[in-house]
């Protein structure tokens, strides 16, 4: 055990922390281009982090569930369409409710700067461009990724939901690595298959 190693984001934010052992299966020139480099791991352990459109988290209503993004690291309440967040109509309860959740001076039901978080456990390939001198631009690498996801999807038969991407390194400029993942926690042997029938991928392309 141990040599657990942390892909992603580890500071608080949005995005997409991975955790993972020794990879299972390696392999080079991933589809047939030169430098790309691809592990798969079993059983890793994602971490979804979402602090918001503004990164400052959510405020939370404690009566209904309501949440809006947070615009600054003051208390402020949002508004959503130019209504307060305070005269919100509960998103509960009968859907002929058009009285506000909170009566005068109940705004002591909110959570302000709140961080969502949810854990999957899955089967992972990760994509390593760090050599792949053909695919090092920001804009080709991402292009990269999306092709790999939609051509993985035909290659085996399945709908593009169930293979899920993450560009988190690229677009946040971290590292040259993606990451494609069965969206079934607990791993569905998509992307297992996938690295087993690489060579298909390259007449996709
Ligand atoms: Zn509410």
């Amino acid at each position: 055990m141990g040599n657990r190693s942390r892909a992603g984001r580890s500071n608080a934010g949005s995005g997409l922390n991975v955790a993972f052992r020794n990879p299972v299966r390696t392999a080079e020139d991933f589809a047939g281009i030169a430098g790309v480099c691809v592990q798969l791991f079993e059983n890793a352990d994602l971490l979804a982090m979402n602090a918001g459109q503004y990164e400052f988290g959510f405020a939370l209503c404690t009566r209904c569930g309501f949440a809006d993004s947070m615009h600054s690291a003051t208390d402020d309440l949002p508004s959503l369409d130019g209504v307060p967040f305070r005269e919100h109509l509960p998103i509960t309860g009968k859907s002929s409710n058009n009285r506000p959740c909170w009566r005068h001076g109940e705004d002591e039901l909110v959570i302000r700067h709140l961080h969502f978080a949810a854990e999957h456990n899955t089967d992972l390939l990760q994509l390593d461009l760090e050599r792949a001198n053909s695919l090092r631009t920001p804009a080709m690498a991402v292009t990269f990724a999306h092709t790999v996801h939609l051509a993985a999807a035909e290659l085996l038969e399945v709908d593009v939901r169930e293979i899920s991407l993450s560009t988190e390194d690229l677009r946040q400029g971290n590292s040259w690595r993606f990451h494609l993942y069965d969206s079934d926690a607990g791993g569905s042997g998509h992307v297992a298959e996938l690295i087993a029938r690489r060579q298909n991928l390259e007449m996709l392309f």
